[in-house]
């Protein structure tokens, strides 16, 4: 019986975001494994034209609306979370990601909740790690990467899930651990893209933004609401 339910795990997609953010005006290569992502300080953030984003979209009613991820945007996904932390990460790390789950729990759009994911409920796992930037990066530094992760049960007992991951790059403690930061990878891993505009929290640089724009939260309705 167990092997006959794995065969009805007919799709798995993982998408990652990969956006190296200095590539001399060429659009950055978007595949559909994308999931790193670079973010840099603001004092050394090029200036937006050299800036691979997508378009900033529009709802229905003319809008400005965030991107969503496109494996998200034609999935129906049930709007609660279950989230946990990785191992050995410290309090301050852990404080950062929980700051983010409020200010996402405060849409009323989407609930996460501290604790383990069933098989078929949504999960995101906050994490750590450290990768430090070679000189081929001009000064660019990779802040944090996430994105979600589409399970599709199909089938009887039919489900979509979205095992999500958002981490913070901690190789550069100067920095510190940036609030603004976490939203930006919470926010990919709740299946928002990069926005074009800078007062969005999923501008591609970090522009220390801790509020989410209302075209963030449009994002958020047209993922979670089909709005
Ligand atoms: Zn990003």
């Amino acid at each position: 019986m167990m092997k006959r339910s794995w065969l009805l795990w007919l799709t798995m997609i993982i998408v990652v975001v990969f956006i190296p953010l200095k590539v001399d005006g060429q659009p950055a290569p978007l595949s559909f494994w994308r999931q790193l992502d670079a973010l840099t300080p603001t004092l050394t953030a090029p200036t937006s034209s050299s800036q691979s984003t997508n378009q900033q979209q529009t709802t229905a009613d003319g809008k400005q609306m965030t991107p969503t991820e496109s494996i998200v945007s034609d999935k129906t996904l049930s709007p609660t979370y279950y989230y946990t932390f990785a191992s050995g990460m410290t309090a301050s790390e852990r404080s950062v990601f929980q700051r983010a789950v409020s200010i996402y729990n405060a849409t009323g759009i989407v609930k996460l909740i501290p604790g383990s994911a069933g098989t078929s409920d949504n999960a995101v796992t906050f994490f750590v790690y450290k990768k430090h930037m070679d000189k081929s990066q001009q000064g660019m530094i990779e802040a944090g990467h996430g994105g979600p992760k589409i399970i599709q049960r199909l089938g009887v007992g039919a489900y979509t899930v979205n095992k999500a991951r958002a981490g913070l790059n901690v190789s550069y403690p100067q920095y510190g651990v940036k609030l603004s930061v976490a939203i930006h990878e919470l926010g990919h891993a709740l299946g928002l893209d990069h926005s074009s505009s800078r007062r969005s929290v999923m501008y591609p640089v970090d522009q220390g933004e801790t509020a989410l724009a209302q075209s963030d939260i449009r994002g958020l309705k047209a993922i979670y609401q089909g709005e």
